[in-house]
């Protein structure tokens, strides 16, 4: 049995006539952990919605677990957290263990069992009967991440996840995000624009500039002559420099 988890091959996609992705290909096997970077409006966002078939391609195509994702039981297979999470109203009239339960097909049986242990997961089981609306930043962060996760998805897709998050909240949910990639393994794709620390969490990188100008290992990619002198020896030590001794020299 193939472990690919997530193709895609030859992706073009525009805005109305506005071209923002083209021909972008990548594969991830299972238990890959993907760091997704590039620059502001350089179409990450738009590949997530691709990949999780929010929006269609124009060109080429996206399989997941080797077919194309059009199967709404397939969803169950994906976790994904999406970059706006500050947008709840106060006054928004469900708990948190209502919310982690929006995670769930309709059809799962155990519901209140799974909704506690996934809260429980991300430190957050004392949280469940207060409003969502009345968390703070990291809490709530941490009960939408409960709800990507309530469903044990293989496949996790984080855009931006850690901008809600103070250091400490911040280093506890990467340090999550890691013991689920190599436990269960869960399939990462994370959206960052934290240069600086993606090296410490994942061990493959996409750069994408509306085409993908690198995609393979952090090793690859700190040791790639192309890379140094597409983004000059310094921003590529930025991104290079913290992912351990293995790959700096
Ligand atoms: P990123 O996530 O890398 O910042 P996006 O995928 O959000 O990039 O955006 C890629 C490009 O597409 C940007 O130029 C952005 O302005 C444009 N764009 C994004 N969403 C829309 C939309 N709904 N309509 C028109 N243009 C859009």
């Amino acid at each position: 049995m193939s472990n690919t988890v997530i193709q895609a091959r030859e992706l073009g996609f525009s805005y109305n006539s506005r071209e923002v992705l083209r021909k972008v290909g990548f594969s991830l096997e299972r238990g890959d952990y993907l760091g997704l970077v590039g620059p502001n409006g350089s179409g990450k966002s738009t590949l997530l919605k691709i990949i999780l078939r929010i929006l269609a391609p124009s060109r080429g195509e996206v399989t997941l677990f080797g077919e194309p994702l059009r199967d709404f039981r397939q969803w169950a297979r994906i976790g994904y957290l999406p970059q706006k999470t500050d947008s709840f109203n106060p006054s928004f009239p469900a708990t948190a263990g209502e919310v982690v339960a929006l995670g769930l097909q309709p059809s799962a049986g155990r519901r209140k069992k799974a909704v506690d242990e996934s809260l429980a997961l991300v430190g957050a089981g004392d949280l469940r009967d207060k409003l969502i609306g009345e968390l703070s930043g990291g809490e709530r962060q941490r009960v939408l991440i409960a709800r990507a996760l309530v469903g044990a998805p293989e496949i996790l897709i984080l855009d931006e996840p850690s901008s809600a998050l103070d250091p400490e909240a911040r280093e506890s949910f990467f340090g999550l995000l890691r013991e689920l990639n190599e436990s269960r393994p869960v399939t990462i794709v994370l959206v960052t624009h934290d240069l600086g620390n993606i090296g410490r969490y994942a061990g493959k990188l996409l750069y994408l500039d509306r085409e993908v100008l690198f995609f393979g290992s952090f090793a690859d990619f700190c040791r790639s002559e192309a890379m140094t002198s597409l983004f000059g020896a310094a921003s590529q030590h930025i991104i290079c420099h913290r992912h351990g001794p293995e790959v700096e020299g």
